[in-house]
């Protein structure tokens, strides 16, 4: 390894970072994380602190799990890649789409589809989605709808569903035929709605509207994610997702739940549909999947999806679709280790009592700071909090107070992310109570310091 000046001088001169511009990173360079133990992240400089962001939503057994790097090791010596390409197969593969289907079976789920990633697993989902009304007959089923404020991830298709504007805007025209409803953001909508069991009715409302404006038997499929995560952590009521799967079954629309973030725990909770109460016929997940510690993600589907796939007479089936990597022997190793641990730890009910935790003490910040204009969380370990320069305008905070406000954080023990003017916390699922009392003593710290 080269040494700390080498990485210092360098860093970012030859590497771009995603979301991030090139040239603002050589001249604010980011901070550089060079190793991590439990929930904590040591930088170059010797700085440990709590991570409270789990990477990128996505170490959820924390960092020092050996029971999957042992599976990750072990597994690079015994095959560290083959092609699962219709034809062949490896051992670790067909364990780890058991283990991926036994822990969805609850949401109906009944098929695994591997990939490299949650952008990758969006696509795909969205793809069969298209190929499933074409097999089934309705070749005109090819539109979809999303949530604006919603993320899928960064390819065309995700992109084209995402309803984040800075995410589509540098990278237009995106794919036509995606159209994207309100979102169950009650600090902000178009109807100045405040009750989130009214605003539930109006998206689902505004779902009749468009579907009927396009024609039902023109939309293929309908993407969300339980709780948006990156736009901002929106908790729609309990209620909406329930309301809008009725609406797609009614019309012959496909439910996708993009469970990227709200898989595997993060909702108290293993699925985001499931705290919902409801079952989807795709899910795409990624993140805690692996905790991070490999690429994988995997599109999932409903027995009734599979259903048309497998029983196909008309030759239309064939899935012309996937990646190099999809079902790679190392990914998969890690991927039935994380699930074995993630149920044997019962991650997702220190996700529940931790993420109570962690929005209550957002909420008593709340009290005490002005510039918090909204908090948005209690299911979970996802809390979002939104900060404005003046409350009663609800004027969005600059960015370099943000960024103060970040890096006072950071140096008083915690590190969080920012999403625009919200503060985003994801921390690992294993986080103790101490630890999420430095996470909020830090972020006390934080908005001190505006
Ligand atoms: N969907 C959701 C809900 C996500 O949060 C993300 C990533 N944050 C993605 C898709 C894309 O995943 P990836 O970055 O692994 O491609």
């Amino acid at each position: 390894m080269k040494d700390d000046n080498f990485l210092k001088e360098n860093n970012a001169r030859h590497m771009w970072h995603p979301m991030g511009a090139p040239g603002d990173s050589l001249e604010h360079p980011p901070t550089i994380i060079k190793s991590a133990h439990g929930v904590k992240i040591t930088d170059l400089d010797g700085a440990e602190v709590v991570d409270a962001v789990g990477g990128l939503w996505c170490v959820n057994l924390g960092y020092s799990n050996d029971v999957v790097k042992d599976a990750i090791a072990k597994q690079l010596y015994e095959l560290p890649y083959y092609s699962a390409f219709a034809g062949t197969s490896n051992p670790t593969a067909i364990e780890a789409s058991y283990a991926v289907r036994e822990f969805f079976k609850d949401d109906g789920m009944g098929r695994v589809f591997f990939t490299s990633g949650g952008s990758d697993s969006v696509e795909t989902c969205l793809r069969l989605a298209r190929q499933y009304h074409r097999i089934k007959g309705e070749p005109t089923r090819t539109k979809f709808l999303s949530l604006k404020k919603g993320y899928h991830g960064t390819h065309f298709g995700g992109a084209s569903v995402n309803g984040n504007n800075r995410f589509r805007i540098a990278y237009e025209p995106l794919l036509p035929g995606c159209f994207h409803l309100p979102s169950p953001y009650t600090y902000r909508n178009p109807f100045n709605e405040t009750d989130p069991a009214v605003l539930a009715q109006l998206i689902a409302q505004a779902m009749e509207d468009e579907i009927n404006f396009q024609g039902a038997n023109t939309i293929a499929a309908f993407i969300m994610e339980p709780i948006q995560g990156a736009g901002g952590v929106i908790v729609p009521h309990e209620s909406l997702m329930p309301l809008l799967r009725e609406i797609c079954t009614r019309h012959g629309i496909l439910m996708i739940s993009d469970e990227v973030i709200t898989g595997f725990g993060r909702t108290g909770h293993w699925s985001g549909a499931r705290h919902w109460g409801v079952q989807p016929d795709m899910m795409s997940t990624a993140k805690g999947i692996t905790s991070g510690y490999f690429p994988v993600g995997a599109a999932l589907m409903s027995e009734a999806v599979a259903d048309v796939f497998e029983k196909d007479t008309k030759g239309e089936a064939g899935i012309f679709h996937g990646y190099t990597y999809s079902a790679h022997p190392v990914g998969a190793a890690a991927v039935t280790a994380t699930l074995s641990e993630t149920l044997r730890l019962d991650t997702k009910t220190n996700a529940a009592a931790r993420g109570t935790q962690l929005y209550q003490g957002a909420l008593k910040l709340a009290e005490k700071y002005d510039i918090i204009g909204d908090v948005r969380g209690g299911h979970g370990l996802m809390t979002g909090i939104e900060i404005v320069s003046d409350k009663a305008s609800k004027a969005a905070m600059d960015m370099p107070t943000m960024k103060r406000i970040h890096k006072a954080a950071y140096d008083a023990g915690a590190m969080v992310r920012l999403g625009g003017n919200n503060i985003l916390m994801s921390p690992p699922l294993t986080i103790s109570e101490a630890e999420i009392d430095t996470v909020l003593s830090a972020l006390d710290v934080g908005f001190g310091s505006v």
